[in-house]
């Protein structure tokens, strides 16, 4: 989508950097966009050049107007465009003619409407640029802010500030709206940007083109990214892998967790992998974080840049208060951090400044010796940061006397430590004050306790990792699965466990009996007990329809299971044929797991591992990567379920072939990768795993496969 047919006139630099900006219908009437943008834009130290197009005016805020583009003096790097939806197509065609170089397009209407003709508008929209050369930010964007360059480049109110903060984030987001009201808080929280760049629809020049744009760019060192939908997935992948080779953290927000745009398959694979899980298990992979709120988003990258080298993971809490301090041990804990344990010099160095029973972690201010409030608040702080075990401090700000010297003292301390140190303030208007001097001391402050440690848990997790290497494909494994014989839509239990024991899993020993004589036959060459189940391409759940029986021991039982299960599958499904049924040894298992695969549209194969049976849904632990997966990674998958303990051996049971798992979620996985788009799901429920040494077997099996080309 994003080739140009013509070689782009402008690079990303050259557009947030330009030389000269047009802003059509430009005016100097703060109540009219092209007003508004003209303010912002000449107030803020832009250096390059102004043009305002504007037929009636010959002059704007001091700089000279143009009737039209065609006329402005160029070449023009940048246009704004936030003229009314029947005179777009008809502005773009003039840019495009006059060689502009990027047209930043607020104007709304186009593919976002859900209507034919917007989406109409947008194909003219981008056959103009692409037939150019000509860039597209937008449309339906809130254009750019370009600190660094002294450019505002839209029409938000949020401008109407003194002077734009310079930083070292990156901010791309698609909507508009949020990019402005993220910039707005950090403005106000003391955080500045290297750029904020909203892209809109995304018709030409997309997020990932600032996510690459910004890992090469050396005034931005972390990037955050606001997105509803990717353009392309794997390009996605691509760039959060150069982020981490570059160590600069990638965070994002990504609307849409609720599972929907999961093709409607009867699969439980389908219903647990869904699309905002499969984005978790890339994100986790590719070392981006993924929170749900884009004011955490910020401060945490806030955080990452201040403390960039973090030791270790425990927490030091520290509170005027007894309330204040459990409150924060509490809230810390459930967010999965840790309290430091401190060391004994530490614990003598406050039992100087605090009485015993306060003079650990986390620290009450309340049980001081004597001395003022102040000064031994500042020590306390002190003395705790310098422990071993303490990686991070956060401050429990609840009232006390001599309130913002008290707060003075322990910020500073606790900045002076070098160790990151983040304050919760817990009152409302009573720590103006307070919150006053942390800003001047440009200390981290929260407003009550939910975001910080929100942000301070995802700052603790966060680990600068060196990204991932791909999977080796192992020599057993194949390089294609054999297809002969197989044909798209739904495969029936014997053909998935053929796909599957091509690639090494281990599946039941069984055959296809077409009558009960050959059922009986069957048995015996496999040897009692059995296991006979109806095979038929429209049967899903087939113990559901009493189609599965288990444990039979002779002949009689299996001539006797045959004709229940022929009639329970012809009362099931009437109109459908049955192949027969399929003869399988009886396994012996200690537990059941769920391995599955699945084609995600937006990431491409994914595999899913779960405890089976009707504990999958119950319990919804499952974990989910990219495939393909080495046995490395798979053994994660499973250590980070919640259940893992029951597969490591808990309580003085003993352990499962945790090994032997591991390889068949592998082997499944190079499955699910090595089909392509012909794979829409696949599944293996139950795997039985035996204890350790003693293997496992896929006892069930099934899958859905597309046409050729995914089709
Ligand atoms: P369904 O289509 O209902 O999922 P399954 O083939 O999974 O049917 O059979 C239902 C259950 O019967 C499985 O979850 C498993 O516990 C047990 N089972 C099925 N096949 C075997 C087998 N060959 N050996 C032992 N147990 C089996
Ligand atoms: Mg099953």
């Amino acid at each position: 989508m994003n080739e140009m047919a013509v070689h782009p006139r402008l690079d990303i630099r050259g557009i947030v950097q330009p030389r000269s900006v047009a802003v059509f219908g430009a005016s100097d009437n703060k109540d009219k966009f092209g007003g508004r943008i003209m303010h912002y834009l000449t107030r803020h130290g832009f250096s390059g050049s102004i043009l305002p197009i504007n037929p009636n005016r010959s002059e704007v805020l001091g700089h000279k107007a143009y009737p039209s583009i065609a006329q402005a003096p160029g070449p023009v790097d940048v246009a704004m465009l936030a003229v009314p939806p029947k005179a777009l197509l008809q502005a773009a065609q003039e840019c495009a003619d006059a060689g502009v170089g990027c047209c930043v397009i607020m104007t709304t209407g186009f593919a976002e409407a859900g209507e034919e003709a917007g989406r109409e508008r947008q194909r003219q929209l981008v056959a103009i640029a692409r037939g150019s050369g000509m860039r597209i930010v937008g449309p339906n964007c809130m254009g750019l802010i370009s600190p660094l360059a002294g450019m505002a480049l839209t029409s938000s109110l949020v401008l109407e500030i003194d002077s734009i903060r310079t930083g070292r984030i990156g901010l791309v987001s698609q909507s508009g709206a949020l990019m402005v009201s993220i910039f707005n808080r950090a403005h106000d929280a003391g955080i500045g940007f290297s750029l904020c760049v909203s892209l809109g629809n995304q018709c030409d020049l997309e997020i990932c083109d600032f996510i690459d744009y910004l890992v090469d760019d050396a005034e931005t060192k972390v990037i955050c990214v606001y997105v509803e939908g990717f353009v392309d997935g794997a390009r996605f992948l691509r760039s959060a892998a150069a982020c981490q080779r570059a160590g600069k953290p990638l965070i994002m927000v990504k609307t849409g967790r609720t599972p929907a745009g999961v093709r409607a398959a009867q699969s439980h694979t389908a219903s647990l992998a869904g699309s905002y899980a499969v984005l978790q298990a890339a994100c986790r992979m590719h070392g981006v974080v993924l929170t749900d709120d884009p004011d955490s988003m910020v401060r945490l990258a806030d955080l990452l840049l201040r403390w960039p080298r973090r030791q270790g993971d425990g927490i030091g809490v520290v509170s005027p208060s007894g309330g204040g301090a459990g409150i924060g041990v509490d809230r810390l804990v459930e967010e999965g951090m840790r309290l430091a344990s401190l060391g004994a010099t530490t614990k003598a160095r406050l039992l100087d400044l605090l009485l015993a029973p306060q003079a650990d972690n986390p620290i009450d201010l309340g049980g001081r010796r004597d001395g003022e409030v102040a000064g031994t608040a500042g020590k306390c702080v002190s003395v705790i940061a310098q422990d071993h075990d303490v990686a991070a401090l956060l401050v429990v700000l609840t009232t006390v006397p001599f309130y913002e010297a008290t707060t003075r003292e322990m910020a500073a301390a606790g900045l002076a430590s070098g160790k990151p140190v983040l304050v919760a303030v817990t009152p409302g208007s009573a720590a103006d004050g307070p919150r006053r001097a942390l800003r001047e001391l440009d200390c981290p402050a929260f407003d009550g306790f939910d975001q910080a440690l929100r942000v301070l848990g995802d700052f603790i997790r966060y680990d600068r990792k060196p990204s991932r290497n791909a999977p080796r494909r192992a020599e057993d494994l194949p390089v294609h699965p054999d297809l002969t014989g197989l044909s798209p839509g739904r495969l029936t239990e014997p053909e998935a466990k053929r796909l599957l024991a091509q690639y090494g899993v281990p599946v039941t020993r069984e055959m296809l009996a077409g009558d009960s004589a050959a059922a009986e036959a069957a048995a015996k060459s496999i040897g009692f007990p059995v296991v006979l189940k109806g095979v038929a391409r429209d049967l899903v759940h087939k113990s559901d329809v009493g189609a599965v029986r288990l444990g039979l021991r002779d002949a009689e039982a299996v001539r006797r299971a045959w004709q229940e299960i022929t009639r329970a599958v012809a009362a099931a499904l009437p109109n459908s044929a049955i192949d027969g049924c399929v003869v399988q040894e009886m396994v012996r298992g200690d537990a059941e797991l769920i391995v599955g695969a699945r084609r995600d549209p937006q990431f491409g194969p994914v595999v899913l591992v779960g405890f089976g049976g009707v504990m999958v849904e119950v319990m919804e632990d499952v974990q989910l990567a990219l495939a393909p997966v080495s046995r490395d990674e798979a053994r994660g998958m499973l250590q980070r379920l919640r259940l893992w303990p029951v597969l490591a051996g808990a309580r003085g049971r003993s352990p499962l072939d945790v090994d032997r798992v591991a390889d068949v979620i592998c082997r499944v996985s190079w499955l699910a990768a090595d089909l392509g788009d012909r794979l829409i799901d696949l599944e293996v429920n139950p795997l039985l795993v035996r204890n350790a040494g003693q293997g496992a077997t896929a006892v069930d099996a099934r899958g859905t496969l597309a046409g050729e080309g995914g089709s």
